[in-house]
């Protein structure tokens, strides 16, 4: 079976084209020029025929994916912007929204042969910053966001654009589907995942061109960015990118996963207990990385705010078991150590 990954060059989508290809997988990926299509050729040389790379500019122009549905048997939409400087919410808003439309537009069109679709959504369009530690589940839907960037528009919080944008890209996906019925042959799966942490395989010659969420990862493991009496405070869920791409694998496997959208999450995090395990894997040396207060991120008293319920995921993707910080950071410091960082 052939898959169309849009956004192939992103952090998330590089290690979901791998996953496929060792699958046995054909995979499409779409970029947004040819400079960026050429890490994955050279990564993904092996495979020959089974992985080609196509450019769509604009994926919010109309009819962006018309030609790169053409043929494929499923689709993993995960082009979306995802960095956390710009002032217009629409720069955030128009592209998930449009690109993720565009795709569903594109597939209902040309895209015959294809049965699922699944998209990279986000615990963004779940979560509401909580008065309480509250537990999530795939029956929640940020609100807040949407109300905060419809009240304060470019004075919104950039992180509420973001989380904005995502929301209403998925509940344009989910409004699709419904509008559509009896037109469409797919069905649709969504993925929302927290904090991707994990190995970088995409093209990253420097840490300042690293991911949102890894060079967050980066800097405050590597680069200190965070007070130290924080890091026992400061922190949320997260998953393994390597997890992340076995559920998009899964997602597209799992007959009775069609019309669903899963949390994909390990569980919570405080800072400290990366720090910890960053210590404990000993890539680095001790006074390379920040210290904190050992073990405190684990204490009893220790709140978090936000977790998420991942049993819906467990029951039907069969995701039962995840990569944990310990080895997630070790990996990453590893890698990090590779390049010379
Ligand atoms: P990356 O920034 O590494 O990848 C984003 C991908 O989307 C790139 O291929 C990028 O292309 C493309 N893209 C971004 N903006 C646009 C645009 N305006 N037009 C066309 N393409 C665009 O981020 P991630 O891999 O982390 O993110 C992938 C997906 O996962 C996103 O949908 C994100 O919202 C979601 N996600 C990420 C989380 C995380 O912690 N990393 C957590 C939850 C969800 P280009 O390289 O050309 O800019």
């Amino acid at each position: 079976a052939k898959i169309l990954v849009t956004g192939a060059n992103g952090y998330i989508a590089i290690w979901v084209v791998r996953r496929l290809l060792e699958k046995g997988y054909s995979v499409r990926g779409t970029v947004r020029s040819e400079a960026k299509a050429e890490h994955l050729r050279q990564l993904f040389s092996e495979y020959g025929s089974k992985h080609e790379v196509v450019i769509v500019e604009d994926i919010t122009a109309e009819g962006a994916f018309d030609d790169a549905v053409k043929g494929v048997d499923a689709i993993e939409h995960t082009a979306s912007p995802f960095h956390l400087h710009a002032d217009d919410p629409n720069e955030f808003i128009e592209p998930a929204v449009k690109g993720t439309v565009g795709v569903l537009q594109s597939t209902l069109k040309y895209g015959s042969n294809v049965k699922r679709i699944v998209i990279t959504s986000s615990s963004a369009a779940v979560l509401e910053i909580p008065d309480s530690p509250r537990k999530f589940s795939e029956l929640d839907w940020n609100r807040q966001a949407i109300k905060e960037v419809e009240e304060k528009g470019r004075d919104a919080l950039v992180m509420n654009k973001y989380r904005a944008s995502k929301t209403l890209a998925e509940k344009a996906a989910w409004k699709f589907v419904d509008d559509n019925k009896g037109k469409i042959g797919w069905d649709l799966v969504v993925l929302n995942p927290p904090y991707v942490f994990g190995p970088v395989i995409q093209h990253v010659p420097t840490p300042e061109q690293i991911n949102t969420s890894m060079a967050e990862f980066y800097n405050t493991l590597l680069k200190g960015v965070k007070d130290e009496s924080q890091l026992a405070s400061l922190g949320n869920c997260w998953i393994d990118v390597r997890d992340l791409a076995l559920a998009h694998v899964l997602a597209i496997e799992k007959e009775q996963a069609g019309g669903n959208r899963f949390i994909i999450s390990q569980g919570t995090f405080k800072w400290q207990d990366f720090v910890d395990a960053a210590h404990k894997a000993g890539v680095y040396p001790d006074s390379a990385l920040p210290k904190g207060v050992p073990g405190s991120g684990y204490a009893s008293d220790v709140v978090h705010m936000i977790d998420y319920d991942t049993s819906k995921a467990a029951r039907i993707l069969g995701m039962d078991k995840y990569i944990s910080k310990e080895e997630c950071t070790k990996d990453c410091l590893e890698d990090f150590k590779s390049r010379g960082w």
